[in-house]
């Protein structure tokens, strides 16, 4: 049912040289399901010197051939979907729906990169001399190393391989060891589609040396990043360090804005979905919903009632809306962040513990009656718990929007075209959504600012991050 998984160097799916390996374990159960290699410097050693081999091929192959055989690729993602979905579920705990949908939209996003890459244009620029030409052309940066985390095992690395991949650059992907077998089928469907060995690496092992390793390494060109904000700063330092071009998705603390005029089912349906998607762990997940006062009491009510719909439950079971939470470490911090509101005076409006029993459950919560300094309100809680807080005006609403150093996702609803053009300008994020949850397709911009990084995965952007822009100016 569930694969051990190999690491993939120079087109081969290989074990460590040491033979290492590390369990892995099904969150909604708590037991080892399998293996997965751990890589030790040898091998990183081996993933890099065919990295280094495999830009020099991808480079020279024409944009047109790394378009079709990207396009292959995403081909076979979706005949696989229904596999790669179950095997998602075990390691990861989501339900087997968003499982699948994650499967289906890497695919999306393979496509979108892929014509991207037929179209990295470079120009001509008019000279001041009727002998000159000026030409800027754009060329891939060179081999990537990638840190993804386990919350969306393969969305989170088809965003930097496929954009790596249609700029032209090799890329050595660092998995996440808590969910490595569904990465380990997306590189699967690269393989299969025809993509040449040392194009694409993939490894796992201790998140801490890996980086430490391959971001100072000088075959490696560029370091992008997602996880949490600490380890963000740490490995951006590290990039500046050794002049590395870097990209940061890191963690965020969404605000989501009800104005009194809004539609409230919508809201609070919308929103309610959006928060306990993947149990909360998602970094553009709604956290601080606040309330317009005269409608606060009203869709408290209306949300409440929807969080108690939300069935817990093992991801492979067709009835659950929510999974576990992906490992062990999440269920006391959470428990930590809600304790510590609830003891400064917060009103626990359901939920608020971990369920008792086989794996990481927690139950869907909602706080109110919160405060500023409370932790919570400044800490990204990263799992299934919303927070309700009421204001008056829209300059309030902004303001507190704005007081968290995070700037990720955010959202709206209003039916005012005023407020939403004041939300527009006013708030701090890397992308606001109004009236709906239209966040993370592959065709928009995707990223955050502040301490929640730099750089785009989404859109035309996605690509630039990953290309060079020269000039070379030619007289006679
Ligand atoms: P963590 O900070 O220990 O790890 C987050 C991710 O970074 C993991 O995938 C981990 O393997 C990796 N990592 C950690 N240290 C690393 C290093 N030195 N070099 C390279 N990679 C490293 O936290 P965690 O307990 O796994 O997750 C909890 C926190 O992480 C959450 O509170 C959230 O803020 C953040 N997170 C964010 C995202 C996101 O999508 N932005 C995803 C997962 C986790």
């Amino acid at each position: 049912m569930y694969p051990d998984v190999q690491l993939y160097i120079d087109g081969q799916w290989r074990a460590a040289r040491e033979g290492r390996t590390q369990p892995v374990v099904n969150p909604a159960t708590g037991k080892v399901i399998g293996q997965v290699a751990h890589a030790d410097i040898a091998d990183l050693d081996d993933a890099l010197a065919a990295a280094e081999r495999g830009f020099a091929t991808w480079r020279a192959t024409p944009a047109f051939e790394r378009y079709k055989i990207m396009r292959q690729a995403a081909v076979l993602m979706r005949e696989r979907a229904d596999a790669i979905a179950r095997i998602m579920t075990q390691e990861q705990g989501k339900p087997l729906a968003e499982a699948r949908a994650e499967t289906l939209s890497a695919a999306d996003i393979i496509d979108w990169l892929a014509e991207e890459g037929r179209r990295s244009y470079g120009r001509l620029v008019p000279s001041r001399n009727a002998s000159v030409e000026q030409k800027v052309i754009k060329e891939p940066v060179g081999p990537v190393a990638a840190f993804t985390p386990w919350n969306f095992p393969i969305n989170q690395v088809v965003r930097k391989l496929s954009s790596a991949l249609a700029a032209g650059c090799s890329i050595i992907v660092k998995a996440p060891e808590e969910t490595p077998a569904s990465p380990a089928e997306l590189i699967r469907a690269f393989h299969d589609a025809g993509v040449p060995a040392g194009v694409i690496g993939l490894v796992y092992g201790d998140p801490a040396q890996i980086s430490g390793y391959l971001i100072p390494h000088p075959v490696i060109r560029k370091v992008t990043f997602t996880g949490s904000t600490p380890v963000g700063k740490q490995l951006a330092a590290l990039a500046g360090q050794h002049m590395k071009r870097a990209t940061m998705e890191l963690g965020g603390h969404a605000p989501a804005l009800v104005f009194a005029d809004a539609d409230l089912d919508l809201a609070a349906r919308t929103l309610a979905t959006a928060k306990f998607r993947n149990a909360g762990q998602v970094c553009v997940s709604p956290t601080r919903i606040l309330v317009q006062r005269p409608v606060f009491e009203q869709f408290v009510e209306k949300f409440v009632g929807l969080t108690r719909e939300v069935q817990v439950g093992d991801g492979l079971d067709s009835t659950t809306t929510m999974g576990p939470l992906a490992n062990e470490r999440r269920a006391p911090a959470l428990r930590e962040l809600v304790e510590d509101a609830v003891r400064q005076g917060a009103k626990l409006e359901t939920g608020g513990k971990a369920i008792e029993g086989d794996g990481w459950f927690f139950e869907p919560t909602v706080l109110s009656g919160l405060t500023p300094a409370m932790r919570i309100m400044n800490d990204e809680p990263f799992g299934p718990v919303a927070l309700l807080v009421p204001f008056d005006s829209v300059e309030e609403a902004i303001a507190e929007s704005n007081r968290v150093p995070y700037g990720l996702a955010s959202y709206a609803f209003t039916t005012s075209i005023k407020t939403a053009q004041a939300l527009s300008y006013g708030i701090e994020a890397g992308m606001l959504s109004i009236n709906h949850q239209g966040i993370g397709l592959p065709e928009v911009p995707f990223g955050g600012i502040k301490d929640s990084g730099y750089g785009s995965e989404g859109g035309t952007e996605a690509i630039e991050a990953y290309l060079n822009t020269k000039l070379v100016t030619q007289s006679g």
